[in-house]
């Protein structure tokens, strides 16, 4: 049994999209819905800003956590949460009215080629399958986690891990760090980045408070039990 079950399930989930990573034949795939203009404006400039417009604009679409009937004068619908851990699948949600009973579905996936088929989601899909795009191209990406109630990527350009949000409009989008922890008041213990056989503490990185998150992380450093958990994941 492990102490920390919250990172359990999430480290299965980045594993395997790490792992999909290194898979050349996914990678051609998405490779193949970026659009010949975007490719070419990639090529001359050598910048992520015109992929990430293209990604956020004109493919992905958001999906809400709370959906409204669009029946019933939008009320708001209950949800239902069925875990499928299966397969591609991770789990179900089901939207709900209550007044007429009209449904919604919205599954989510580790399956990178599934989420590039649906081209919906919240901000896993989004960096999940941004990071297979920008892996394809190719500029080493990996996954980021906060924790909390965010993900997003990183990628290596000269040599440095940069972070890259593609659900956030540019240039916040890319290389702003401190966004979260300055405008969305994010107070960290971990910020985890993943490969397929590592995970590694980026904290320091995205806060400008490190003092306090010492002090949110007590004396115990949980790192080692981490390292160990996702290594036997
Ligand atoms: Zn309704």
């Amino acid at each position: 049994m492990t102490q920390f079950p919250s990172y359990a399930s999430s480290f299965r989930l980045y594993k395997s999209v790490s792992e999909q990573y290194n898979d050349r034949s996914i990678l051609d795939s998405v490779k193949r819905l970026i659009p010949e203009k975007v490719l070419q404006l990639i090529a001359d400039d050598q910048i992520l800003k015109p992929l990430l417009h293209w990604f956020k604009n004109d493919f992905m679409k958001w999906m809400p956590k709370e959906l409204q009937c669009k029946r019933c004068n939008n009320r708001p619908m209950s949800i239902q949460l069925v875990d499928a851990n299966s397969g591609a699948l991770r789990k179900t949600e089901i939207h709900v009215c209550n007044v007429c009973g009209s449904e919604q579905i919205f599954q989510r996936y580790d399956n990178i080629l599934r989420i590039a088929e649906t081209r919906v989601g919240r901000c896993s899909e989004w960096s999940i399958l941004f990071g297979a795009i920008t892996n394809s191209l190719p500029i080493r990406t990996r996954i980021v986690h906060d924790y909390l109630d965010h993900c997003w990527n990183e990628s290596l350009i000269n040599n440095k891990w940069v972070h890259i949000d593609s659900t956030l409009d540019y240039p916040i989008s890319f290389d702003h760090p401190y966004y979260y922890e300055q405008n969305w008041g994010k107070n960290y213990e971990y910020v985890l980045a993943f490969s397929a056989n590592s995970v590694e503490d980026v904290t320091t990185r995205y806060t400008q408070q490190w003092y306090l998150v010492q002090k949110r992380r007590g004396r115990k450093d949980k790192m080692k039990e981490l390292r160990e958990i996702y290594y036997r994941t």
